[in-house]
């Protein structure tokens, strides 16, 4: 597993909720300083368990101690599920572009999809520096994911180069919901590529994980 951690929560009184949408983590220090950050949700809603995926961030207050210090057993703060735009109900066929990370929730999309039955509904596009950097890295090989990675050749023989007009190409006159998940900067470049490529802006939901402000 790429950088990070993968928790996997029991949740009481869990509200059942639709791939792509996000839990708040909330830590509390013993002089009552708090920090919040949004997790979003990998498992499918028919897993009894909430999982989310922490990226280890240099410096990064919640990330480092959910990475770090969190053992098994213990309690978290959290509050969700949230979010009600970038949400796929695996009914309409849907395209999912992410980025590092940005994969977590497109990995619920996934896991929803193969529960269902219907896993030709997704089509999944994922990026990331190398294999170590990108998050269920195996999991979205095995489902037919196209990969790129930037630094590295993937194994089935994409050269090493960042997200291009080619690897978005199958998208082109597309009638799916498109997902775009990732840092602001990847957002952006998917962004620009699904405009070269004409896909509707109406269907397109981004989700950016940017530095909180
Ligand atoms: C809706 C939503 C869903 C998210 N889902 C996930 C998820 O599934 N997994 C996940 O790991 N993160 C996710 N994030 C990002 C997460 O909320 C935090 O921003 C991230 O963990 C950094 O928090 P921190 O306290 O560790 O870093 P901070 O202490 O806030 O920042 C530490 C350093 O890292 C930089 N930084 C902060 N955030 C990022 C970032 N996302 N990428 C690169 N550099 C950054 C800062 O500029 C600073 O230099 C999501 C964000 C949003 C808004």
């Amino acid at each position: 597993m790429a950088d990070g951690v993968l928790l996997r929560l029991e949740v009481a009184d869990r509200v059942e909720h639709l791939p792509g949408q996000h839990y708040v983590i909330r830590l509390t220090a013993e002089d009552g300083y708090t920090a919040s950050r949004s997790y979003s949700i990998a498992s499918a809603p028919t897993d009894p368990l909430v999982e989310l995926f922490v990226q280890r961030l240099p410096e990064g207050e919640v990330s480092g101690f959910l990475a770090d210090e969190v053992r098994v057993g213990d309690e978290l703060e959290v509050r969700g599920p949230i979010g009600g735009w970038f949400v796929w109900d695996g009914l309409r066929p849907a395209v999912g572009i992410g980025g590092g990370s940005g994969v977590v929730p497109l990995v619920a999309m996934l896991r929803h999809a193969q529960a269902l039955g219907r896993p030709d509904l997704l089509r999944l596009v994922v990026a990331a520096r190398s294999k170590e950097l990108l998050p269920y890295a195996d999991e979205l090989a095995a489902a037919g994911a196209n990969i790129a990675f930037s630094r590295a050749a993937a194994a089935g023989g994409r050269p090493a180069g960042r997200l291009n007009a080619t690897d978005l190409a199958p998208l082109r006159n597309s009638a799916s919901a498109v997902f775009v998940c990732g840092s602001a900067g990847f957002a952006t470049t998917a962004e620009r590529l699904l405009a070269d490529l004409g896909v509707s802006t109406a269907s397109t939901r981004y989700e950016r994980f940017g530095p909180t402000g």
